[in-house]
């Protein structure tokens, strides 16, 4: 898994966040930053306000189009932070790893806030084990299964520039292509 190391200075990156009231602005493919590896984050960031009101305000853009996770890249914001839901519980993922995954795979929908619209059957791991620090700088290890394990490693590739298209063979990449189309 490819490590970046230099620094990100949070306050600068923060500040080009444009909000609507209550709804961060998505990112849509074909925007390349959804392509770019985002950066580590190495600063102490649990007491950056605008940090924190990041996180809220994913949470809140996640709740409000009934997804199950959304990565800072889709904002806008180059970092590695994620949050991913299982129902009502939040997981707030800073420079997130997965460790481990299942050999069994699961075939379900799923869509990408980045792609309106578009809903498709991706195979991922039955199980993932991810390890991060939390919203508070703590190390913290999960493991996924169901939805929540689809979520964490739909939300890990965003991180690494991978979008679910890349997990799709060429005639399904069509399908989403025309879908699109049709939504915008
Ligand atoms: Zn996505």
């Amino acid at each position: 898994m490819q490590m970046e190391t230099n620094e990100v200075n949070l306050t600068k990156v923060l500040t080009k966040i444009q909000r609507r009231p209550d709804l961060l602005e998505i990112v849509q493919y074909p925007n390349e930053i959804l392509n770019m590896q985002s950066r580590l984050v190495t600063n102490d960031f649990a007491k950056i306000d605008d940090f924190q009101q990041l996180i809220a305000d994913m949470e809140n853009t996640i709740v409000s189009y009934g997804a199950l996770g959304l990565s800072a890249i889709q904002v806008g914001v180059n970092i590695q932070l994620v949050v991913v839901r299982d129902n009502k519980q939040f997981y707030r993922m800073v420079n997130p790893i997965i460790t481990k995954v299942s050999s069994e795979m699961d075939y379900s929908k799923e869509g990408c806030l980045s792609f309106p619209g578009v809903h498709m059957r991706i195979r991922r791991p039955s199980f993932v084990e991810v390890k991060y620090l939390d919203e508070n700088g703590q190390s913290k290890a999960l493991v996924a299964t169901g939805m929540l394990a689809r979520a964490v490693s739909h939300e890990v590739d965003h991180t690494h520039g991978k979008l679910f298209t890349s997990h799709m063979n060429a005639m399904e990449k069509e399908k989403v292509l025309k879908t699109l189309k049709k939504f915008k």
